[in-house]
């Protein structure tokens, strides 16, 4: 007996969901609802999952962003090269996104990262050069390293995520917009911390252009200046944190005129706590920047109760697995986690 479902007329290519390859399964992540949370500071605190995107961060946004504004300059034809200075995250995406669509990628980051993103990166494919940790004043810095070897490679592009809006665009083209969508004109504050400012900027801009009443607050781990920025006008960095991917100590195109009420900062024990309180009590496995955002939600204690507040769980946990959830490390860098509940909060 014939099956239905396998009749022609419902197996038709336009009746399917499928995404266009890896880079159109990128964006249109869920908003999850942190409800233990939500309960202890009597806000809804929803984090939108970036760690869901296919390269695993939401920099497959902004890699995707920045390639296709290449594409589309002319500036990157088939079997172009493209180079980047990274945390990770963006080489991560860059290589997953240049891989299908037939660029080769050079990587630069810095030697302080977490082992596992070298380790992605080396079975993407892509060209590792691991850099000494420097200063951005240092020309020896990853940033400027990447720069030269765009410049020595024929061919070549570079990405250059801090500088090149296409970063920020992406976010103000996609991220922005699928927040309104999901919370569906209840968004009271959208909190984050800066990288490159690309979320923080691009998401903002899309938020205020809704609803201008809409919070951008952002959230700042010790070491970074942006948090002295916002709150007095002066670039200055105090301490220092173990969170990687966010902090920055100059004003870059994508964070520059980004619409930002307020900021505050999180401490690294503050961090930690909450990234193994999401884990255990929410099921949510995160890196240390999204914890370090859900943790800056405590800003929501400072708007009516009842109140939305969305962030950013920018990747997930595996790539810190050998850090942020490792005993050894935990003890030496003395932030082992100790709260039973959210009393670091
Ligand atoms: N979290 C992580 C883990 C990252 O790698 C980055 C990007 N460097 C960010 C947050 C910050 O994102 P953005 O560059 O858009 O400010």
């Amino acid at each position: 007996m014939a099956n239905p479902s396998l009749s022609t007329s419902s197996t038709s290519t336009s009746s399917t969901s499928a995404a266009d390859g890896f880079v159109g399964a990128i964006g249109n992540t869920p908003l999850i609802e942190l409800p233990k949370l939500s309960a202890a500071v009597g806000r809804r605190i929803l984090g939108k999952a970036e760690f869901l995107n296919p390269g695993g961060s939401v920099k497959d946004r902004a890699a995707r962003g920045i390639v296709e504004d290449f594409e589309v300059r002319g500036l990157l034809e088939p079997g172009g090269v493209i180079v980047e200075g990274t945390a990770g995250n963006t080489g991560i995406g860059l290589a997953l996104v240049g891989n299908a669509r037939g660029y080769r990628t050079i990587i630069v980051m810095p030697d302080d990262q977490a082992p596992e993103k070298y380790g992605l990166l080396r079975t993407y494919g892509a060209e590792l050069h691991v850099v000494p940790a420097a200063p951005y004043t240092n020309q020896a810095n990853y940033y400027h390293e990447a720069r030269r070897i765009a410049e020595a490679t024929p061919g070549a592009v570079w990405a250059n995520q801090f500088e090149n809006t296409a970063n920020r665009d992406a976010h103000e083209r996609t991220t922005g917009p699928e927040i309104l969508a999901q919370t569906g004109g209840t968004l009271r504050a959208f909190v984050a911390a800066a990288g490159t400012g690309g979320t923080i900027a691009g998401v903002g801009r899309a938020l205020k252009a809704h609803d201008p009443s809409i919070r951008v607050v952002l959230a700042d781990p010790y070491g970074s200046a942006l948090f002295s920025y916002v709150t007095t006008g002066e670039l200055v960095a105090e301490g220092d944190s173990n969170a990687e991917g966010i902090g920055i100590k100059r004003i870059v195109a994508n964070f520059a005129g980004a619409p930002v009420d307020d900021a505050l900062r999180v401490d690294d024990r503050t961090l930690t706590e909450m990234a193994h309180w999401l884990v255990r009590e929410e099921g949510l496995f995160v890196g240390g920047s999204a914890a370090l955002n859900v943790a800056a939600a405590r800003y929501s204690r400072t708007l009516p109760a009842g109140s939305t507040v969305v962030t950013i769980l920018c990747d997930g946990g595996e790539r810190y697995r050998s850090r942020l959830y490792d005993d050894a490390w935990l003890r030496e860098n003395d932030v082992v986690p100790q709260a039973k509940d959210l009393e670091f909060l």
